[in-house]
């Protein structure tokens, strides 16, 4: 990245001192250039054909500091106010190099658009002399690589933090047991809390990987086409022994038939997780309802419970990977707080969305959306 740069310094170099000088002004104009250029003396062709093929965004600017020329990119990030340089800081720099000679790179935080209401951008800024008569200024928008980045390093962060939990656990019972080698009632206690452990550590590997994969992949290359009452089908099969374990009524009720097109499995773990945690997030005994109507060519699977419910200001959050609302109560669950995130992936990966109702204390519905793959067969109608 750094060498391309210094690379393209140089060809620009080059063609200042190599190519012949024309004026700009006119030439610009009757070649139908894209690049804005200003100037009121011969600028060297060179410059003016670099600059217009720039992908960052290029400005050069003249002896007294107005800007003469400006790429397509720099136009895009309106960096350039009439002939003046936008941006205090890029301006100061560039007095500066005028003073030194010597280049500068700078990071730059640009809010674009009004005070209070535009985004901000991170600019790497690099200002340079361009022969003795003008100043060349790059900037390269950094600012997708950033939040890319970040939102890495907060993965890596949470991941840690989320296996540690469950790898000091089985360390400190392992020694547990190992202290209480001569009483196997206490042995018995702790090999089980040791299997629950294991198991949570053992769930939360896979759906990592899920997550990854399902960040990784595009499910729509390979996709195949499946019908939505299969899902519903094998997904309320796969939660039987949850919802029986706290006497359950898993209620499913497909009242359109549609196709899904993409990935058979994916779908299933996204509607398969929404039953588990209905059924996990709700007292013994009651129902869970499963609808699938198709609206607009939209296939709504709608998961609903009469459980715990969420408080509105956590409805937005209980989609991040890892948040939970209780994590002491997730614990006795063994919830890893990905289930959520896999839903969300598997729902945009396929051109869709999930939403949420909740009411605390009443219960929760959550609903996926997908692209329906044809026009609905109306299965029945009460
Ligand atoms: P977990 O593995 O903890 O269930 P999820 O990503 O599936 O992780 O859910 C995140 C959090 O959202 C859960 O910890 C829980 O607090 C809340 N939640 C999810 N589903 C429901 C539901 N049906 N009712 C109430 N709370 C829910």
């Amino acid at each position: 990245m750094d060498a391309s740069w210094y690379v393209l310094l140089a060809l620009l170099l080059g063609f200042a001192f190599g190519a012949g000088s024309v004026h700009l002004l006119g030439l610009a104009a009757q070649r139908g250039r894209q690049v804005m250029a200003i100037a009121s003396e011969p600028i060297p062709d060179g410059i003016v054909a670099m600059v217009n093929v720039l992908e960052s965004a290029g400005i050069v600017l003249d002896g007294s500091n107005q800007v003469i020329l400006s790429s397509p990119g720099a136009d895009a990030l309106d960096l350039v106010d009439g002939r003046e340089l936008r941006m205090r800081e890029m301006a100061d720099a560039v007095r500066r190099v005028w003073r030194t000679g010597e280049s500068e790179v700078l990071d730059l935080t640009y809010r674009r658009g009004r005070i209070g209401i535009g985004t901000e951008m991170q600019l790497r800024t690099r200002v340079a002399p361009l022969g003795n008569r003008f100043m060349l200024v790059l900037v390269a928008d950094r600012t997708e690589e950033l939040r890319l980045a970040g939102v890495r390093r907060d993965f890596v962060a949470n991941i840690s933090h989320e296996l540690k939990t469950p790898i000091g656990a089985l360390a400190l019972l392992a020694e547990a047991i190992e202290a209480a080698a001569e009483d196997p009632e206490r042995v018995r206690a702790f090999s089980q809390r040791m299997q629950v452990e294991a198991d949570r550590l053992g769930r939360m590997t896979k759906e990592l990987i899920d997550l990854s994969r399902i960040q990784a992949d595009d499910p729509l290359e390979e996709a195949e086409r499946f019908p939505i009452s299969r899902i519903v089908d094998v997904a309320v099969d796969r939660n039987h022994v949850l919802a029986d374990a706290k006497r359950i009524r898993i209620m499913p009720r497909v009242l359109d038939e549609a196709e899904v097109i993409g990935s058979e499995e994916l779908v299933t773990m996204a509607v398969q997780n929404l039953i588990s945690n209905a059924v996990q997030y709700s007292p013994e005994a009651t129902h869970v309802g499963v609808g699938v109507r198709v609206v607009d060519d939209v296939i709504e699977i709608a998961v609903t419970d009469k459980g715990v419910g969420i408080a509105a200001e956590e409805q937005e959050r209980v989609f991040e990977r890892f948040y939970r609302i209780d994590p002491a109560r997730s614990r006795v669950t063994g919830g890893t707080g990905l289930g959520l995130s896999i839903v969300k992936h598997v729902a945009v990966s396929h051109g869709g969305e999930v939403t949420l109702w909740s009411r605390p204390a009443q219960g929760s519905t959550f609903t996926l959306r997908l692209p329906a793959a044809h026009a609905p067969v109306h299965k029945e109608t009460a």
